[in-house]
């Protein structure tokens, strides 16, 4: 189980930090991906894009190899039980621990004006969507380590609390492998969808804005290639090691530890990578984005998939709780 918000458009993080998981998963596991738009009303000041943003996300999720009869795709307000289980949940949530969650900091740091109880109780809100389907293995980036470990404690707070193991542990998951941080071209943090966007790479940007992003890229001379190698080329360096071949990457490290690496040919090589692993997602969503039945199709069929599984998770939850009555 695992979402996205559709606050923007989606960039290379949120590609290989969740999308390609999601992929992968496909075909081994039972999938529930969803676009996170409750989440988005935590932080959005106006709602009017919010329509084009979630039929971009889907078409972004589908673009990317994600198939919707494997998986169910949905909205996450389409199940309304999310927010049944979240209203549970809030009951084990505690004021002064959602109050030191670094990511609730940051957002207050960003928006001071609107604190409100739901940025507060995000991590809740988060943790439902994954305890409604009992789900075990969350893809995520590395930014989400820290929700999934509060996802594991409101698991074991309710069982706990209620005496009965209806949630299993949920773990972030990137088939065994360090969970992936994409950064950003300025050489400093994340790629994200809202900061710095001459820094971020998106799944929607043309052929030439990528080049022209690529040519911006920070780097840095560098005196003694034996020294630590600086943020920011370290992270042009992981930039190609996701979209060029072992063998450009290994030429590019050579040429760097003999110093005569060209960081105009090592931009122009992660440039023209990123173009064609782009351009192809980048058509295929546009043509998705408009396709009105199609779309409500998948809508449709993921919300139908989720609310079963949901339904059985809220029936457990409430039991255990002592809310039958008859
Ligand atoms: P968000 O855009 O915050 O809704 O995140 C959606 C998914 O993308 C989450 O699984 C994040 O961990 C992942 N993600 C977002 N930005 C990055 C990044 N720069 N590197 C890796 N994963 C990311």
């Amino acid at each position: 189980m695992s979402g996205i918000r559709p606050t923007g458009f989606l960039h290379l993080g949120n590609y290989f930090g969740a999308l390609r998981n999601y992929v992968r998963m496909q075909d081994a596991y039972t999938c529930y991906f969803m676009v996170a738009d409750l989440h988005a009303l935590t932080t959005l000041n106006e709602t009017k894009g919010l329509k084009q943003h979630v039929r971009r996300v889907l078409a972004e999720n589908i673009a990317s190899g994600l198939d919707p009869d494997k998986v169910a795709l949905y909205c996450q307000s389409h199940v309304p039980e999310t927010s049944e289980l979240y209203l549970f949940l809030n009951m084990l949530a505690y004021k002064g621990e959602l109050e030191k969650t670094p990511t609730f900091k940051d957002k207050v740091r960003l928006q001071p004006n609107n604190v409100n109880a739901g940025l507060l109780t995000y991590p809740v809100l988060m943790a439902a969507d994954i305890l409604l389907h009992r789900a075990t293995l969350v893809p995520v980036g590395k930014d989400q380590e820290q929700h999934l470990e509060i996802a594991r404690d409101f698991a074991g707070r309710f069982n706990k609390r209620y005496e009965r193991e209806v949630f299993p542990e949920p773990f972030a998951f990137n088939f065994g492998e360090e969970l992936v941080k994409v950064p950003s071209l300025d050489g400093a943090g994340k790629m994200s969808k809202s900061e710095n966007q001459m820094a971020t790479i998106y799944l929607a940007d043309d052929d030439d804005t990528i080049r022209k992003k690529i040519k911006k890229a920070k780097t840095e001379s560098v005196a003694d290639p034996a020294a630590p190698m600086p943020a920011s080329i370290e992270n042009l360096f992981q930039l190609l090691k996701l979209v060029c071949t072992p063998d450009v990457v290994s030429k590019f490290h050579a040429d760097y530890q003999a110093g005569t690496v060209r960081y105009g040919d090592m931009k122009s090589e992660l440039a023209e990578g990123m173009v064609s692993f782009i351009a192809p997602i980048r058509e295929k969503a546009e043509q998705i984005q408009n396709d009105d039945s199609y779309l409500k199709k998948v809508m449709e069929q993921g919300a139908a998939k989720a609310r079963a599984s949901a339904a059985v998770t809220v029936e457990l939850a409430k039991e255990a709780i002592g809310l039958i009555y008859y």
